[in-house]
């Protein structure tokens, strides 16, 4: 696999291999290792074409306690590696990544379904993501913070890593969601099993090459395969697992919290879905309004936690909008050009029934339409903009995690925050206004842990990420990420 880094050649691995898909297998102690009971495999499917593309090792609990096993044994002498040692090696994997880019961005569109150029978008990142910590913890000063306490003692408190954590992230950004948990792990000294989506694994199986080549000491980060009742939540549960990084659907982050709620030390953090609102006034310049809302709807083909999914727009400028952007998106969102298929079969049903659920309620289909009940060659699904669908539907209350927005008018600027907070989630929004005042008048009262005015996707890796309401339970990002995976102690010292 590692040299495969064009499309042509990767896409002719599986049939290079005698015919077979090629077999994910867990990253342990540095070494890639065979299953230890049984010999159960999860297809992959490429979504392009529905064809089988790998095979993901389906790990059991003893699979799992092998790499709890391997990142207990390394924690105590990485957990006192200095802060240059390990400020050292992410950078190290940071430069490898940059190395292999395209090996990364070909497989993780062919294993995704999205675009190359997204890919490269969402490697990059990833690579920055170990370049930020690496950084980051050099600099910081919140290790250790003296207090001007009795004048008899030295009173300070002191940061140490938390331990053995579990990272499990979803399938729609692989690599960039994985390596956002790896890296502040690794910076702030914890040591780690990552468990990704069994439905998109392949560049996290690639990235235990990278840290064999950059030499991280065997045992500090594991990957281990497969599916979310299984491995997943053996991993959550473990007692020897002292935290849990979570990415993915609400209804499991849910299922992690009460998996845990006894071992009430155990560090959480969650990042969960979003259903997120895209408020526009009528003073904005519609050139400019049209374009970002397309991008925030079918980005990734609406594949990220972070798409608005429900676009509010003032009744003066309600009819021109949607006809513009109805002409935009079918100008410029093309399946196969630059829109991607979802990314399996099973997700392809579900986005499907939400859009015959909008057509049993009578909304009208600006674009778009009901896909086939069975898909045909790849799992695609036009960008669809839907229109008079009713606040009370699942349609517009739930997640959909697909190339699909609803578009409805509102008359105030207190309707539309009573529309944009109607919601059980509270992850991101867009607001486009050009009057300041009210930039802050109503983006201050969104329900909603990211708000941007005017942009969408825009990101700096020091400022507080994550949700409000369903939409998770704390933050990552800079100072964040350390009070996940650090425990504060105070010492007074006479
Ligand atoms: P998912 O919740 O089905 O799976 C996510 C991961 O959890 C997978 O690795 C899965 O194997 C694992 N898992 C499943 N059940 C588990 C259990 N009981 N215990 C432990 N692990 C378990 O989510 P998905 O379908 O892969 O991803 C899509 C969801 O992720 C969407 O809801 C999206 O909004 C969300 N998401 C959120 C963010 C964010 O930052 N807030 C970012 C990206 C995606």
């Amino acid at each position: 696999l590692w040299e495969l880094d064009t499309p042509e050649r990767a896409n002719n691995y599986p049939t290079d291999s005698a015919g077979s898909p090629f077999r994910i297998q867990n990253f342990i102690d540095n070494e890639f290792v065979e299953n230890t009971k049984t010999d159960e495999w999860i297809d992959t499917f490429n979504p392009r074409t529905g064809e089988v593309l790998a095979q993901v090792h389906k790990s059991t609990a003893s699979d799992v306690d092998r790499a709890v096993d391997a990142a207990s044994r390394a924690f105590p002498s990485w957990s006192r590696t200095t802060r240059q040692e390990r400020s050292e090696i992410l950078l190290r994997i940071g430069s490898i990544l940059e190395e292999k880019r395209e090996l990364f961005a070909v497989w993780e569109s062919i294993d995704q379904g999205k675009t190359l150029a997204r890919a490269r978008i969402e490697v990059d990142r990833a690579i920055s993501n170990f370049r930020y910590f690496a950084t980051y913890i050099l600099h910081e000063e919140g290790a250790v913070r003296f207090v001007d306490g009795p004048s008899s003692t030295l009173t300070y408190e002191h940061r140490s890593p938390v331990g053995v954590f579990a990272l499990i992230s979803p399938w729609n950004m692989p690599l960039y969601l994985l390596t956002w948990k790896i890296a502040p792990c690794l910076a702030f000294g914890c040591t780690g099993v990552a468990k990704p989506s069994e439905v998109t694994s392949i560049t996290a199986f690639l990235l235990g090459e990278v840290f064999r080549q950059a030499k991280l000491p065997p045992g500090v980060m594991n990957v281990v395969f497969g599916d979310g009742p299984g491995a997943g939540s053996t991993l959550v549960k473990s007692p020897r697992v002292r935290g849990v990084s979570f990415t993915g659907g609400t209804s499991t982050g849910i299922r992690i919290r009460q998996d845990t709620v006894a071992d009430i030390g155990k560090h959480l953090s969650l990042e969960l879905g979003g259903k997120n609102p895209t408020l526009i006034f009528d003073d904005v310049d519609l050139a400019k309004a049209v374009p970002l809302a397309a991008q925030a709807s079918f980005e990734n083909s609406g594949q990220i936690c972070l798409c608005g999914s429900r676009i509010y727009v003032h009744r003066k400028i309600y009819e021109t909008f949607l006809s513009e952007f109805v002409e935009y998106v079918q100008r410029n969102y093309r399946c196969g050009e630059t829109v991607g298929p979802v990314v399996s079969r099973q997700h392809y049903a579900k986005v499907r029934s939400y859009l015959l659920q909008a057509q049993e309620e009578n909304a009208r289909f600006h674009t778009g339409e009901l896909p086939d009940e069975a898909p045909q060659n790849g799992y695609w699904i036009k960008p669809t903009v839907l229109g008079g669908v009713r606040t009370d539907s699942r349609v517009m209350r739930e997640e959909i995690f697909g190339p699909v927005v609803t578009v409805c008018p509102f008359e105030t600027e207190e309707e539309a925050i009573e529309l944009a907070n109607d919601n059980p989630n509270g992850l991101a929004s867009v607001l486009m206004t050009t009057d300041v005042s009210r930039m802050r008048r109503v983006g201050e009262r969104i329900d909603a842990g990211l708000v941007w005015v005017n942009c969408w996707l825009v990101r700096e890796l020091g400022t507080a990420f994550g949700g409000m309401k369903v939409s998770g339970t704390g933050r990552e990002g800079g100072a964040q990420s350390r009070d996940v995976f650090t425990n504060l102690r105070t010492l007074h010292v006479r």
